[in-house]
């Protein structure tokens, strides 16, 4: 059995290291929740305690965390994954731009270790069923070698060579859906107070040419049925506009739309909270218009 490493088992992280478990690896796993850790511990992980015990257990090492911060802490701290003595490549599952994955490849790098960028895409149901899309950059040999774990969990990318290139193509991918969630909200709504059913909205959106990823999954399985559950806290989407807003500026390129959404969602994150389900953004726009949308009660389903 090959030891893997696995550090962060939140919404995204728990059930990717349960696949890793179940595909016969011997995942050896840490979270500042010791209650998610019992959890993990209960399909068949073994526990660690600390980022760097995780590792002195294991050579591969993957991380799903929660911000820049932590990784940053969780990578090079003084019990990170940087002062493991068995370590020799640390994959960072996380979102969290090109700027940190550079500063982590750098320190990293004094001490030998590799450092592969894997951000996925997916949300939850991509991280449980194994259908992810990742997002992978750093040494080729590495990525060839880290191949068949990554496969386990969906279907990676190699994006190139220079460290962070994979966090820019993620950020790219995450600025879209943030794009397009808040654009369909607005849509819906206003068909809403028009008078049209939001489920008959939603269907002819998907089969016609305004279908996003927001029709297609997030409003049939959060915001139709209303139980703004899809896994994905407005915070996170917060950060991944902000850390897109960033690239772009220090490229000089225009980001008049990115801007435009940037505001809609640092609303959102304080109307509704920052560990609200980022489906819950709709709200604001149904307040402004005076309408709600969907509800099993008023008898529509998705
Ligand atoms: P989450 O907040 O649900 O999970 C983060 C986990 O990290 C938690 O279990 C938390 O206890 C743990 N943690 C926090 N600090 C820690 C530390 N110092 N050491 C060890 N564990 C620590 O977040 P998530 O939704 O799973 O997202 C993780 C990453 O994946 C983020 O970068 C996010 O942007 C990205 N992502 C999320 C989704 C999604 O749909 N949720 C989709 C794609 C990408």
């Amino acid at each position: 059995m090959t030891e893997i490493g696995f550090i962060g088992l939140g919404n995204m992280g728990f059930p990717m290291a349960h696949r890793l478990i179940d595909d016969g690896n011997n995942v050896i796993a840490f979270d500042t929740s010791s209650a998610t850790l019992d959890r993990i511990v209960s399909l068949g992980a073994r526990a660690a305690s600390s980022a760097k015990d995780v590792a002195d257990r294991a050579e591969t090492v993957l991380a799903s965390l929660p911000s820049p911060a932590v990784s940053l802490e969780v990578a090079s701290g003084s019990v990170g994954v940087i002062a493991g003595s068995r370590v020799k490549r640390y994959v960072e599952l996380s979102t969290v731009g090109s700027r940190a994955a550079v500063r982590i490849h750098d320190l990293l790098a004094g001490r030998a270790i590799a450092a592969l960028d894997s951000p996925v895409s997916g949300g939850v149901g991509g991280s449980e069923k194994g259908t992810l899309a990742l997002m992978v950059s750093g040494p080729r040999n590495e990525f060839d070698v880290i191949r068949p774990i990554l496969e386990a969990l969906g279907r990676p990318f190699y994006i190139g060579e220079k460290p962070g290139s994979a966090q820019t193509m993620k950020l790219a991918n995450n600025i879209l859906a943030a794009n397009v969630l808040v654009a369909t909200s607005e849509v819906v709504v206003m068909g809403v107070k028009a008078g049209l059913d939001p489920a008959v909205m939603v269907d002819v959106l998907n089969a016609g040419s305004g279908a996003t990823s927001a029709s297609r999954d997030k409003f049939p399985r959060a915001v139709l049925p209303r139980t703004f559950d899809y896994g994905f806290a407005t915070g996170l989407m917060v950060k991944d506009v902000r850390l897109y807003l960033d690239e772009a500026k220090a490229l000089g390129v225009p980001v008049d739309v990115a801007e435009t959404i940037g505001r809609l969602w640092e609303v959102a994150a304080l109307d509704q909270g920052a560990d609200s389900d980022f489906t819950a953004v709709i709200k604001g726009f149904e307040k402004a218009a005076g309408v709600t949308v969907g509800g099993l009660d008023e008898g529509r389903t998705a």
